[in-house]
């Protein structure tokens, strides 16, 4: 793992992992992934010593890293598998796309926040994460790019966007938080054959809005 991560940062994601068995997250390789993603430094300065309580955070513009919880939670919901090839929605702080590193998959990530796609895209790779990043409206997903195994949407929407649906492999299964701007509910979609999904409702979160369009600067 790269600079600047201790046995004492080590120690503090054991815990956190211990911490998110108690709270119901099962699947090994999700709990292996957060126990290996150095996330203290994915974080602002001001909020490094809290990089490992089970809690969400400021990055800048607006923004926020996702809650370690939601993050396996979303994570688990999608049965990530080896060489998965996936759209995430949302880059953030880049956190979450390392946990999907993590797991074998490939991925292809896209913001509509220039300022977190400039620091995200080069930050990652210089601790050995290389995802594909964009920067646009992710609501229409990535057309050139697809189909896709899995789509995680880390932002909430009001509605699921049906173009993004239309970009998952048949079989293939979208995880997005659906509702208003307090509260949304976690919905796991698998799309059945061309025209058809089914969706599975897995309890309410609170994200940041998925929004139209970019920010420039
Ligand atoms: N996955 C992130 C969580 C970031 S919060 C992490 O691990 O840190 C959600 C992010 O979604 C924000 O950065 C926000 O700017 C972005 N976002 C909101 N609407 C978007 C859209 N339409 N397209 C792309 N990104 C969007």
């Amino acid at each position: 793992m790269g600079i600047n991560d201790t046995a004492r940062h080590q120690g503090m994601r054991k815990k956190l992992v211990e911490a998110l068995k108690i709270k119901g997250i099962r699947n090994p390789e999700v709990l292996s992934a957060i126990g290996k993603v150095p996330r203290h430094l994915f974080m602002e300065s001001t909020f490094i010593q809290f990089a490992y309580k089970d809690q969400a955070f400021p990055i800048g513009a607006g923004q926020t890293i996702s809650q370690p919880y939601t993050v396996a939670f979303q994570t688990q919901l999608l049965q990530v598998e080896k060489g998965d090839k996936i759209l995430e929605v949302g880059t953030g702080s880049g956190y979450q796309a390392a946990v999907l590193l993590e797991m074998g998959a490939r991925v292809f990530t896209i913001e509509r926040q220039k300022e977190l796609y400039n620091r995200v895209h080069k930050f990652l790779p210089e601790i050995g994460y290389n995802p594909a990043c964009f920067f646009g409206d992710g609501y229409k997903g990535l057309p050139g790019f697809a189909p896709f195994d899995k789509i995680i949407v880390t932002a909430g929407a009001p509605e699921i966007p049906e173009g993004l649906i239309s970009q998952l492999v048949i079989g293939g299964m979208m995880v997005i938080p659906v509702g208003n701007n307090q509260r949304q509910e976690m919905k796991l979609v698998t799309r059945i054959s061309e025209n058809d999904y089914k969706t599975e409702n897995h309890g309410d979160f609170i994200f940041v809005p998925l929004l139209k369009g970019t920010v420039n600067f």
